[in-house]
């Protein structure tokens, strides 16, 4: 490997499950203790895989905001003794509002973090209690203010929507509000009933019943519309921010840019192999045990990298560059791409400038369907 962007670190432990979440996540926090330990152990002998300068380190999860201070230093130490970390890297953690205490904050703040990421979701009290989630709309306001008090100046919110019952009014209140907090990035996602949850179960039982496809149309269009409004730039499908507040480690995934995983269920890349750790907490923790931590590894295909090369970059306003698409796959791709790409780009759903193939505002609406008519499956 000659080349990682970031550290990826996933923190699997919450207070309580959310009830839309299939992230790989535990409510057990006696676990923590042994966890740093692996973590830091994981951290220490996969440390031959770059000699590289880390620019991102990224701490999700899972709440990373459940940990204490000696588990973030142990951590650091780990990272900084082992890897050549940039001084000017982008360094995040994912916290949920209710840990955000006056106390908490300035912790956070006197430790190398210079990036917050904060689960508020909805700001209002119904959506945030039928999400299962542990916070009001308040808490999270002033959660954010404390956060920007301490001197966090770059500060990303996630956003639901498409909830079952969200009105458009709703959903334009949370995003006025969202926008009143002044802070510099958004990710914002539609919801999705995945198998494995609560949501899901509701949703067949007959419990609760999805937005109409219109009204979850029309919420994208608010989202994109008010967020590039206020000056936010929409740089990816999901995410907004302001100019210079990019997410540099989300960025990299998107460019392709390789990044090694640490802790249960975290996924690392090196530019031609994906791999996987362990999806339980319990058998990572013994991982450590005995120095050998259970991953799986996939070389991929050139036509597995020819596909993700298509649906990262296309969910950018980076594109698809088609001079390094031929760079790296050949001629064959380039013209299979090209062949797929032009009703698109008769039908002005996809636009190309220079070498660059990117979505039209419309072409966001049906990204879905370009960007598999522009995979190969065969
Ligand atoms: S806090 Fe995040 S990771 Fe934890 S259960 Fe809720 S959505 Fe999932």
């Amino acid at each position: 490997m000659d080349q990682v962007a970031g550290i990826y670190l996933h923190i699997p432990f919450c207070k309580s499950r959310c009830t839309y979440c299939d992230f790989y996540m535990g409510t057990n926090e006696s676990h923590i203790d042994a966890f740093v330990e692996a973590l830091s152990m994981e951290a220490t002998l996969r440390r031959g895989e770059t000699r590289d300068p880390i620019g991102t380190i990224y701490f999700g999860g899972g709440t990373p905001s459940r940990l204490q201070r000696h588990h973030f230093e142990r951590i650091f130490d780990t990272l900084y003794g082992h890897y050549l970390i940039e001084a000017d890297a982008e360094i995040t953690v994912e916290a949920n509002p209710d840990d955000l205490t006056e106390e908490y904050v300035a912790m956070l703040a006197s430790l190398p973090f210079n990036r917050l990421s904060i689960g508020i979701q909805s700001f209002d009290d119904k959506e945030l209690h039928a999400l299962s989630r542990r916070h009001t709309a308040r808490e999270a306001i002033d959660a954010v203010k404390r956060c920007q008090q301490q001197g966090f100046h770059n500060i990303s919110v996630d956003l639901i929507y498409g909830l079952p019952g969200q009105t458009i009014a709703v959903w334009q209140r949370n995003l006025a509000l969202a926008l009143a907090l002044e802070i510099q990035h958004i990710s914002s996602y539609h919801l999705i009933y995945e198998e494995r949850t609560r949501m899901y179960r509701l949703l067949q039982s007959g419990r609760i019943t999805p937005v109409p496809e219109e009204t979850s149309t029309n919420m994208f269009a608010m989202l994109i519309d008010q967020l590039t409004v206020a000056g936010f730039i929409h740089y990816e499908i999901s995410a907004f921010a302001k100019e210079g507040f990019f997410s540099r480690h989300n960025s990299s995934y998107w460019k392709d840019v390789p990044y090694i995983g640490l802790g249960p269920s975290a996924h690392s890349y090196d530019g031609t192999n994906r791999s996987w750790n362990v999806r339980s907490i319990l058998r990572y923790n013994k991982g450590a045990k005995n120095g050998q931590f259970e991953r799986e590894k996939e070389q991929l295909s050139p036509q597995e990298r020819y596909n993700e090369f298509i649906l990262t970059g296309l969910r950018t306003i980076w594109g698809i560059d088609l001079r390094e698409l031929e760079k790296r796959f050949g001629k064959e791709f380039l013209d299979y791409c090209r062949r797929n790409a032009q009703p698109f780009l008769e039908r002005g759903v996809i636009r190309q400038e220079g070498s660059k193939l990117t979505l039209t505002r419309e072409g966001i609406f049906i990204s879905d369907g370009i960007m598999s008519d522009l995979m190969r499956v065969n």
